[in-house]
């Protein structure tokens, strides 16, 4: 299949070199040239624009932007890509963002005539990498059945999840858990230490009982206590904290929309927020231990 490719960063591109393995031809776009060279090294076209992707045989445009903006610039607007395709071109934006902007984009597309899915990602920079992502589809039953094949050279799990904007919603919801509890696990594990156990000692217990999550049981926060996870490196690598806390704002943002509390989503993105502003954003978002033990 003849697919565009917009957003060829730390996610983008590999997943846009999958797609090129795969054997789809490919054009891309990016703002950086550098990040463009790379994928044109590697057998891509380069297109000048988002919408001189739009043109020729293309089929299916996918995009892999920072955030609500970059995504609603790329795609509204006289100069856009939906006013810029043929109707019945498919559009699949993977970026992660607020819900509400996911349906507002998929709105214009489909009243141009041409089908979006959003496809939000989890697996971060080396599921990219080896092809092996989880993609959370939000779409009709016939738009995923026909991308299907295409998001399955970029990952292994592809699930629908509902209609559009339905990607988004299991995105923020999963990484609004997923903060609390790596929180939730920090603030037992200091605990334990402080109260004199031995970290690894301490984590064997929790993992084999009730208090066991992904957070303790696969991406341990304290130092030493995983030989593979991000504190056993001074938290380099992984998902950043400042990437935890655009998700915190996204899934508080979206529950505001609907009334919904999430009170403990909420104090989490004040905790990220506060580790951010301290300068930590760049850190594994793990090293939220460091607000309880000075050790770490
Ligand atoms: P990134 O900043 O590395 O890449 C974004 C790319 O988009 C950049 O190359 C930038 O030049 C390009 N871009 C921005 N505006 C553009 C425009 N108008 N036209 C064309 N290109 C434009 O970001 P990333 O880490 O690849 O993340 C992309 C998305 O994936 C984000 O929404 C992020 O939240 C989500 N995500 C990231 C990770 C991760 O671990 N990095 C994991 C899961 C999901």
């Amino acid at each position: 299949m003849h697919i565009g490719f917009i957003g060829l960063g730390n996610m983008g591109a590999p997943m846009a070199h999958n797609l090129l393995k795969a054997g789809h031809p490919l054009r891309v776009f990016d703002l950086s040239p550098e990040a463009v060279a790379g994928l044109v090294g590697a057998g891509a076209q380069a297109a000048d624009s988002p919408s001189d992707i739009a043109h020729g045989d293309t089929e299916l445009i996918i995009t892999m932007l920072p955030a609500a903006p970059h995504v609603k610039k790329v795609y509204l607007g006289a100069d856009g890509l939906i006013a810029r395709s043929r109707p019945g071109l498919t559009f699949i934006d993977c970026s992660t963002i607020d819900p509400h902007s996911a349906r507002e984009v998929a709105a214009a597309a489909a009243e141009h005539g041409n089908p979006m899915l959003d496809a939000p990602v989890s697996g971060g920079t080396g599921g990219a990498a080896a092809g092996t992502l989880t993609f959370m589809v939000g779409a009709s039953v016939a738009d995923f059945d026909r991308a299907r094949p295409v998001l399955a050279a970029m990952g292994k799990n592809i699930v629908h999840c509902g209609d559009a904007g339905n990607g988004q919603v299991a995105k923020v919801a999963n990484n609004m858990l997923l903060g609390i509890s790596m929180i939730g696990v920090a603030e037992a594990m200091a605990l334990g230490v402080a109260l004199g156990m031995d970290a690894k000692t301490l984590a064997g217990v929790i993992n084999t009982s009730s208090g066991r999550c992904w957070s303790s049981d696969t991406y341990n926060p304290f130092p030493g206590v995983m030989e593979n996870a991000p504190a056993s490196r001074g938290y380099s690598g992984g998902f950043g904290s400042d990437l935890m806390l655009k998700d915190l704002g996204l899934a508080t943002e979206a529950a505001k929309q609907v009334r919904q509390p999430v009170i403990l989503g909420a104090l989490a993105q004040q905790l990220y927020q506060s580790f951010s502003a301290q300068g930590h954003g760049a850190l594994d978002f793990s090293a939220i231990i460091g607000q309880y033990c000075k050790d770490t």
